[in-house]
C-alpha cells in the first residue's frame, strides 16, 4: 500500500514530535513521523532535563526565553504534568576570568529580558547556606530556570500530535514503511527498518520552510 504525506519527519525524539506537533497546528497537511525504535528512545530519554536561560549567546537565551513559557503552561497545552520544577540555576564563579565572562553573560541576558542576578560570595552563601563559598567569587542566579522530565514531555507532545492527525510509525508496526519517495527522489529509497531510514527529506515549498522557521522562533521545545 502506498501512503502519501506532505511532511515526513525522521525520529520521534523531542525534536521530531515537537516539529510534527507544531506543523500539524499550523495545518501544513498530512504529517508522518518515522521512528526506527519507540517514541523517546534516543538521547532525549537520557537528558538530565535542565532548562536554563544561562547561555552566553543570544540564540540560546532567546530559545529558552520562548520555550520556558511552553514548560510553564505545559499541563494546560498537553494535559500532562511534565514535573517542571523551577528551583533556579546557580552557576558558580571561582576565578577572575569566570567573573569577567559572567559579567558579559549577565549583561547580554538582561538585555534580552532575563531575570538574572550576579551574586557575590556572601549573597551566594545566603541563598545556599549549605554551600562552601570559601573559594568562590560569587555566582549567577536565574530563579525561573529548573528541570522537567524529558520522557514525559516527549510522550505528551507525541500524544497531542497524534490528536491533531500526525501518524507516528514505530518499530514493529504493521504499517512500517519499506520505501520513501520524495519530490527530489522520484525512485523509491529502500528502507531497512532495523537499521535506518535512508529517505532524503525535502521541504518542497517555501511555505513549509517559513512554517518551520516560525516554529523555532515562536517557542517550540
Ligand atoms: C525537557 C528537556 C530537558 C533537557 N535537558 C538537557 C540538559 O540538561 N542537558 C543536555 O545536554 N541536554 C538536555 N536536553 C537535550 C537532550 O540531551 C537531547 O539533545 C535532545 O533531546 C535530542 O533530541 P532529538 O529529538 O534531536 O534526538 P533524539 O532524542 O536522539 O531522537 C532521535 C530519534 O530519531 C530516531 N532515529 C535516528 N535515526 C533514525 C533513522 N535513520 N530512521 C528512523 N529513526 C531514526 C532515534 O531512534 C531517536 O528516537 C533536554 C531535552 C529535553 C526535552
Amino acid at each position: 500500500m502506498t501512503e502519501t504525506a506532505d511532511v515526513v519527519i525522521v525520529g520521534a525524539g523531542i525534536m521530531g514530535v515537537s516539529t510534527a506537533y507544531h506543523l500539524a497546528r499550523l495545518g501544513v497537511g498530512r504529517v508522518i513521523v518515522l521512528e526506527r525504535d519507540t517514541v523517546c528512545s534516543g538521547s532525549t530519554a537520557l537528558a538530565s532535563g535542565g532548562i536554563r536561560h544561562q547561555y552566553a549567546n543570544r540564540l540560546g537565551i532567546e530559545l529558552t526565553t520562548h520555550s520556558i513559557v511552553t514548560y510553564e503552561r505545559f499541563r494546560e497545552e498537553f494535559g500532562v504534568d511534565p514535573h517542571f520544577r523551577q528551583h533556579g540555576y546557580l552557576i558558580l564563579i571561582a576565578t577572575e576570568d569566570e567573573l569577567a565572562t559572567a559579567r558579559r553573560s549577565v549583561a547580554l541576558q538582561r538585555s534580552l529580558g532575563v531575570d538574572v542576578t550576579l551574586l557575590d560570595a556572601a549573597a551566594t552563601r545566603a541563598l545556599c547556606p549549605y554551600l562552601n563559598t570559601d573559594d568562590l567569587l560569587g555566582a549567577t542566579y536565574t530563579p525561573r530556570d529548573g528541570y522537567a522530565d524529558p520522557y514525559l514531555c516527549t510522550t505528551a507532545i507525541a500524544a497531542r500530535a497524534r490528536d491533531l492527525g500526525v501518524a507516528i510509525t514505530t518499530a514493529g508496526a504493521s504499517t512500517a514503511p519499506t520505501a520513501v519517495v520524495t519530490p527530489r527522489t522520484r525512485s523509491p529509497s529502500r528502507m531497512n527498518p532495523s537499521t535506518s531510514c535512508p529517505c532524503r527529506i525535502s521541504t518542497p515549498s517555501s511555505r513549509l520552510r517559513r512554517a518551520s522557521a516560525g516554529m523555532y522562533s515562536s517557542g517550540s521545545l
